[in-house]
């Protein structure tokens, strides 16, 4: 099918910090989420690369990130079901938050731009706050503009890594 109105655009986040049976280790684990995120409906456009980063909450294991971005014609609801649904085909248990996981698959951001509702926020509501996200979803769509904060992701990631003020009042030890 040829269309004049190009597909919407979604990036999505991949976290995994376990290893499984058959992919192998957490990179592994990525890419062959990647592959199995393809079909009639989800088309891969880039990915970053994949990067080792420190666990976040309870889990003490390192996490492999990347950022994806899909054309997609399903609204944001009908992605987070297919994205549930590779979750939990790679063995992902719901439960604890945060908790050591095969498999993590967030919305960052959608070009359709903002979608609030009970169990879906886009923008995802932590991704200014994380370098794990901006730092690979810089390498593949710096120029993004973030619909709620209108700064583009190489603003966000830059301000992430910029060291904070010195307090004038703070005493010298
Ligand atoms: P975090 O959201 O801080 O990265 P998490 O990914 O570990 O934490 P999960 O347990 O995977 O959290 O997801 C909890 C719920 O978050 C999901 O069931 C889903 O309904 C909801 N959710 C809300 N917004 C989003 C989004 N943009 N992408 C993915 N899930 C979302
Ligand atoms: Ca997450
Ligand atoms: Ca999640």
């Amino acid at each position: 099918m040829t269309s004049a109105t190009p597909l919407p655009l979604y990036a999505i986040g991949l976290g995994s910090n376990r290893r499984h049976a058959r992919h192998g280790d957490p990179r592994q684990v990525l890419l062959a989420a990647l592959s199995a995120l393809e079909s009639d409906d989800i088309e891969p456009m880039d990915v970053s690369p994949i990067i080792a980063s420190d666990p976040i909450g309870p889990s003490r294991r390192r996490y492999a990130n990347a950022v994806a971005l899909v054309a997609s014609p399903l609204s944001p609801p009908e992605m987070l079901e297919r994205l549930h649904e590779v979750e939990s085909a790679f063995g992902r248990r719901t439960g604890q938050r945060w908790s050591a996981r095969t498999l993590d698959l967030d919305i960052l951001l959608w070009s359709g731009g903002v979608w609030s509702e009970a169990g879906l926020t886009i923008p995802h509501p932590a991704m200014q706050q994380r370098a794990f996200v901006l730092g690979p979803l810089r390498a593949i769509a710096p120029d993004w503009r973030h619909p709620l904060s209108a700064r583009t992701v190489r603003q966000l990631a830059a301000r992430l890594i910029r060291p904070k003020p010195v307090d004038p009042n703070a005493e010298a030890h």
